[in-house]
Formats: C-alpha cells, sequence, structure tokens
C-alpha cells in the first residue's frame, strides 16, 4: 500500500475516533444551573424542593430517558422527612453501565456565614448542588441527540445529602445511602458522583476515600482530564470527604467523587450562580463526555 493513502487511513481514523465524542455546551449547562437557583433553596420538606424534582423530571422525560423515582422516608432529629431519588437511564439494555450522580438538594442552613443570626437561613446552593445537576442534565441533553455511548448511562439524583451535623458521618448522604444499601442488579462499571464542580475558580484534587477505593478509575478520569487540556484536576490527593460516593464505596461500588472542596462560599448565602461559572461546568461535563463515549 503506499505511504500516502496509508497516512489517509490513519488521518481518517484519527478524525472519525475524535469526532465521535460530543461538545459538552457549558452554556447550556449553566441555564440549568441558574433555573435551580430561581427557584429558590431547595431544602428538604419545601415546596422548591417539590419544584426542583418536577424541573429534573421534565428535562429528563424531554431526553427521552427512563425516569424512575425512588421514594423513601428516613427520620433526622426525631423529625420524619420523606426522600426521593430520581433515577433516569439510557439505553436500560445496555449491559455494561456507568452511573453518573448528583446530589440536588440544598442545605437548610447557612450555618458557615460568620452572622450566627445567618445560620437558619437557608442557601441557594448554585454550587452545592446546582452545578452538579446542571452537569448531568447536559450530559442527558447530549446523550439524546448523538450517537449511543459505549456504555448504558444512569443518572442517579439523591436526595437528602446535605442535611447532615459536622462531625456525624451517618446524618448526610441519606438519599445515596438508601440507593446503594437497596441496589439489587448488577453494578455498573463505574460510578461518578459529581459535586461543587461550578466554581469559577475550580480546583480539583484527587478525592482521598476514592483515590483508595478506586485508584485506576481516578487515574482514568484525571488522565482524560489531563489529555483534554484541563490543568483544573491537580494530581494530589487530599480531604476525606463524606459525600455521596461514600455509601457507594461501603455496598462494593467502583465509585469516586469529583469535587472542589476548597470553596469559601460553602453552605454561606454566597453560594450564588454568580460564583460559578459555565466554563468550569464544560471542564468537568467534557471529561465525563470522553470518559463514556471512550471504548475501554
Ligand atoms: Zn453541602
Amino acid at each position: 500500500m503506499p505511504k500516502y493513502i496509508l497516512l489517509m487511513i490513519i488521518a481518517i481514523l484519527l478524525f472519525s475516533c475524535s469526532s465521535s465524542i460530543p461538545e459538552f455546551d457549558g452554556e447550556e449547562a449553566f441555564t440549568f444551573l441558574q433555573a435551580q437557583c430561581d427557584l429558590g433553596p431547595r431544602t428538604p420538606g419545601s415546596d422548591e424542593i417539590e419544584l426542583c424534582r418536577n424541573y429534573i423530571t421534565g428535562e429528563l422525560k424531554k431526553y427521552g430517558a427512563t425516569v424512575n423515582k425512588q421514594k423513601f422516608t428516613t427520620v433526622i432529629n426525631k423529625n420524619e422527612y420523606d426522600g426521593i431519588n430520581i433515577i433516569a437511564s439510557f439505553y436500560p439494555r445496555m449491559s455494561r453501565r456507568i452511573l453518573l450522580g448528583a446530589h440536588y438538594d440544598t442545605r437548610p442552613w447557612a450555618d458557615k456565614e460568620k452572622d450566627s443570626n445567618l445560620h437558619n437561613t437557608p442557601i441557594i446552593g448554585a454550587n452545592d448542588a446546582a452545578s452538579g445537576v446542571a452537569v448531568l442534565l447536559e450530559l442527558a441533553s447530549i446523550i439524546s441527540q448523538k450517537q449511543p455511548p459505549q456504555f448504558g448511562i444512569d443518572l442517579v439524583f439523591f436526595d437528602l445529602e446535605d442535611m447532615g451535623e459536622y462531625g456525624n458521618n451517618e446524618s448526610w448522604c441519606l438519599g445515596s445511602s438508601y440507593f446503594a444499601e437497596n441496589f439489587t442488579e448488577v453494578k455498573p462499571e463505574k460510578a461518578i458522583i459529581v459535586d461543587m464542580i461550578g466554581d469559577t475558580d475550580l480546583e480539583i484534587d484527587m478525592e482521598y476515600f476514592s483515590y483508595h477505593n478506586s485508584p485506576n478509575l481516578v487515574n482514568e478520569v484525571w488522565d482524560t482530564a489531563k489529555d483534554l487540556g484541563f490543568t483544573e484536576f491537580k494530581s494530589k490527593i487530599t480531604n476525606k470527604i463524606y459525600d455521596d460516593h461514600y455509601p457507594l464505596i461501603v455496598h462494593g461500588f467502583n465509585a469516586i467523587d469529583i469535587i472542589d472542596f476548597e470553596y469559601p462560599f460553602w453552605h454561606t448565602l454566597e453560594d450564588t450562580p454568580d460564583k460559578c461559572s459555565p466554563h468550569s461546568l464544560y471542564v468537568v461535563g467534557q471529561t465525563l463526555l470522553n470518559i463514556i463515549y471512550t471504548e475501554k
């Protein structure tokens, strides 16, 4: 075979490989973040969290996902709360699956405010809740329009992540705990949680429990981001964070958390959309798209 034909074939192959991974739209994702914040604080038991459920479910159905609501009841400090995890599946018959998760509830208390008079005021949660949900909804939009990925995709929107008491691990991540405890199907090959990934000043370290449990998956995600030129992903292991990936790890999932925990507005009234950027959503969303559209 003449050399130039071989080169042409290689070029065509390279082009078709790279063009088969869709482009993530950070601007559209940001509209999903803004829409959640426009509802107001989405605290457990509020009308607003119910509106948020309707919003998420409505978007997912628009994109053709099979949507299931997993209802559960839990008791926190003698108060009973009804939680609902929203589970959306694409290509439910594909046996190789990836689970992507984010929590949608927002913290009822701005208890990291300096002024203690504000500690009982609920937060808007632009970064701490809305950002992860926004990335997942944009992925749903893309998957519905493009060719099937290499994996069936389950998007899980967890409830009751953020009502915990500092220092009491059991009081956080109630939706994901219920989900993990009651999971009876074949486990997905990979489970990736996104939380607090909208920060304009995005820096994502490797989270300790994620790396300890699933070093290969952490390396795959961080290497993918590096190949895309996303310097926001840092190759250092920091912080043990009890987030929605933790109950999944406990129940045997290959699960990691993508989280930027260095966020000065965490659990304050300042966690608003102006602290977040479409570009940060893009960096995380595009990395996830490359993971789910690349044959491994
Ligand atoms: Zn939080």
